[in-house]
């Protein structure tokens, strides 16, 4: 039996873990579950998965949790030290799939058990990438992408060469407002943003679709996960979202995953590696859809994905300052203090206040990363209310 623990139980991946662990419950044991705010669903999903050990991020959350799983045998505990100390429970796969930085501690300490550790959060390689794969060489640990683009590049490159890739292809749908006049972006309201045309996912990732800072967040994480250098790296507008990602050879040949538009499909492609096994995913009928469409994505529309390159080509904690002033950018939108398309003005002037104040080339450690998140989201906040005086 698999030892399984899943961080982020309570979510969206977390959730699509659950469901394909629940379709195979003598394959798997569930060692943690960890969740936030939503205890209701943490300790239902603790009676039914049965685990060791089940924590809320919330101190404040801990007495709702030992009154729901009362009775049950099952230890409870709360707050960040109790997720990275949570991690270090023996466990052959460890999801991490917790939203935001607060992903970063508790899959470091997994790391450093040496387990294999499934990777959705994508704000851990955007934020200390190099710190992450040094952690993982040193104790012999695996990370496997979850993410739908990097997994289907994972999966293209399976028995291949990394000095024979010319090129890595990452799709975006083009989100909400893809076909949009560019000048109305500027009066986009939440609303609108946080729709998306083929995911079904949460309105943060949503509305992220719709700036493309998802996509900025996914070409570093594929810079820092594959080691490419920046230039291979294409953004391709494809908005049927069957593709996922093309890998480029040196022989001119483009290898492309396609595939419906369902996480369960990467997260079981990692957690059944190196095999693969039957997935409850929908099966493509291609003579129905028909065709497919591609389209460059314009940089004036998408000033995230510009942002992007330039935290490439800057590295060491750009992409802290880009990830923490994005966050504050999204909750000043969301709040609807700030225009849709003030969020990317935000983002460029807090790598540029950081830039100036000589911190981006700090050594990548958690602290710095935290410090570092601090002062983008304090940057963010004085543009933002600069905008609004
Ligand atoms: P959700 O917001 O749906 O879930 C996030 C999870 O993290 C929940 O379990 C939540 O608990 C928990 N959580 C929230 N805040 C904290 C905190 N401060 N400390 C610890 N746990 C916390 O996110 P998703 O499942 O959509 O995404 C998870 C990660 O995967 C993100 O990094 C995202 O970018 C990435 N991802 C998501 C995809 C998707 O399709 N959704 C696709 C690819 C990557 P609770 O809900 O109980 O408060």
């Amino acid at each position: 039996m698999k030892r399984i623990s899943i961080f982020g139980a309570t979510g969206s991946i977390g959730q699509s873990t659950l469901d394909l662990i629940g379709r195979r419950m003598d394959d798997f044991q569930v060692v943690v579950l960890t969740g936030g705010a939503n205890i209701a669903q943490l300790a239902g999903d603790a009676l039914k998965f049965r685990p060791e050990l089940v924590v809320t991020a919330y101190p404040e959350k801990l007495d709702d949790l030992r009154a729901a799983l009362e009775g049950s045998g099952i230890e409870c505990a709360a707050g960040q030290d109790a997720l990275v100390e949570a991690a270090t429970r023996p466990a052959d796969w460890i999801m991490s799939a917790i939203v935001g930085v607060a992903g970063l501690a508790p899959g470091l300490k997994a790391l450093e058990q040496g387990t294999t550790l499934a990777l959705a959060n994508k704000e851990s390689l955007v934020t200390a990438g190099p710190l992450l794969l040094d952690t993982a060489r040193k104790h012999g640990a695996t990370i496997l992408p979850v993410d739908s683009e990097h997994s289907a590049i994972f999966q293209g490159l399976v028995g291949e060469e990394m000095s024979a890739v010319e090129r890595i292809i990452i799709t975006a749908s083009g989100g909400a407002f893809r076909d949009w006049p560019i000048e109305d972006l500027r009066n986009a309201t939440c609303a609108q943003a946080s729709t998306h045309p083929n995911w079904d996912m949460g309105q943060r990732i949503t509305i992220d679709s719709a700036s493309m800072f998802n996509k900025a967040l996914e070409v570093i994480e594929t810079k820092e996960f594959f080691g490419c250098d920046p230039k291979m790296i294409e953004v391709l507008v494809h908005p049927e979202s069957l593709i996922h990602a093309l890998v480029g050879f040196n022989d001119g040949a483009l290898i492309a995953h396609v595939g419906a538009p369902d996480m369960r499909h990467a997260i079981g492609y990692a957690l059944n590696w190196p095999d693969r096994a039957h997935l409850p995913v929908e099966r493509l009928d291609l003579a129905a859809i028909g065709r497919m469409t591609f389209r460059a994505p314009d940089d004036t529309r998408y000033p995230a994905l510009r942002l992007a390159r330039e935290v490439m080509e800057t590295g060491g904690l750009s992409g802290a300052v880009l990830n923490g002033a994005k966050e504050r950018a999204l909750d000043h939108f969301i709040a609807g203090r700030i225009r849709f398309t003030d969020m990317a003005d935000l983002v460029a002037g807090a790598l540029d206040q950081l830039s100036r104040r000589n911190t981006l080339h700090l050594p990548v450690t958690l602290d710095n990363v935290a410090q570092l998140d601090h002062l983008a989201r304090k940057a963010a906040d004085q543009i933002a209310m600069d905008l609004v005086t």
